[in-house]
């Protein structure tokens, strides 16, 4: 039963990858009094080495890292803890460099100056969709395409097509209502936050990438394969059909 907001992520850990001395005591402070469990690493490769040694949660990355580049910490990562939640921070504000950020694995962003606030509320809407979206469904056949939803698995003729955590929900959430025309609106509340009032171009895209892949893993298979038809609606959103 949930009685607040902070009951159910109380024991979430959270590593903190942030160089810069105030933003990291400020964030790591923060999280604690929140009821979650923060490691503070300053650099990418202290970063690496600690999600090495201990599972994590969440992960706050800042971009802008003294030794490697932020973003390669991420694919890292990323490749090796598939649902680790990433969240980058970054100052830089072009859009080439979220997007880069969110290709490369992340699942969200903030911008900084950020407030604590924010972030904490982004946190707890991406730990309870992950709740939500948990287990016990059946494997959805999309065409020659299954959806576990409960295994996060994606195959085709029995081969995983690896997606983008973002981009395989984009695809639970539309298979789900299959047929059925899914306004932007569903989708950026159903797929990432329904705080969300900032652009919605990160749903471009991850549609642009979850297409892609498909796409790709059609063009190898050893057998023809068919793929679901995901419809763009001009000026509505997208309908799924198989
Ligand atoms: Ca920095």
């Amino acid at each position: 039963m949930r009685t607040h907001a902070t009951a159910d992520h109380s024991r979430h850990s959270v590593l903190v990858v942030e160089d810069d001395d105030t933003i990291g005591r400020h964030l790591a402070t923060g999280l604690r009094g929140n009821g979650y469990t923060p490691t503070w690493s300053r650099t990418g490769s202290a970063a690496l080495a600690e999600a090495a040694r201990n599972p994590y949660d969440v992960l706050l990355l800042d971009l802008g890292l003294p030794d490697l580049d932020g973003l390669d910490v991420a694919r890292t990562l990323r490749a090796h803890h598939p649902d680790l939640l990433i969240v980058i921070l970054t100052a830089r504000t072009d859009d080439i460099d979220i997007i880069a950020g969110l290709d490369a694995g992340a699942d969200d962003y903030l911008v900084k100056p950020f407030s604590l606030t924010v972030l904490l509320a982004r946190l707890r809407a991406h730990l309870r969709r992950r709740v939500v979206a948990a287990p016990q469904q059946e494997p959805v056949r999309l065409a020659d395409l299954v959806l576990d939803i409960a295994a996060r698995r994606c195959t085709l003729h029995d081969e995983d097509i690896e997606l983008r955590p973002k981009e395989f929900d984009l695809l639970a959430v539309l298979a789900r209502r299959s047929g059925e025309a899914v306004s932007r609106e569903t989708l950026m509340a159903e797929v990432w936050d329904e705080n969300w009032f900032g652009s919605t171009k990160t749903l471009d895209v991850t549609m642009a990438g979850l297409r892609r892949r498909l796409t790709e893993a059609a063009d190898i298979s050893a057998r023809p394969a068919g793929l679901p038809r995901i419809t763009t609606l001009r000026g509505h959103g997208y309908r799924l059909e198989s």
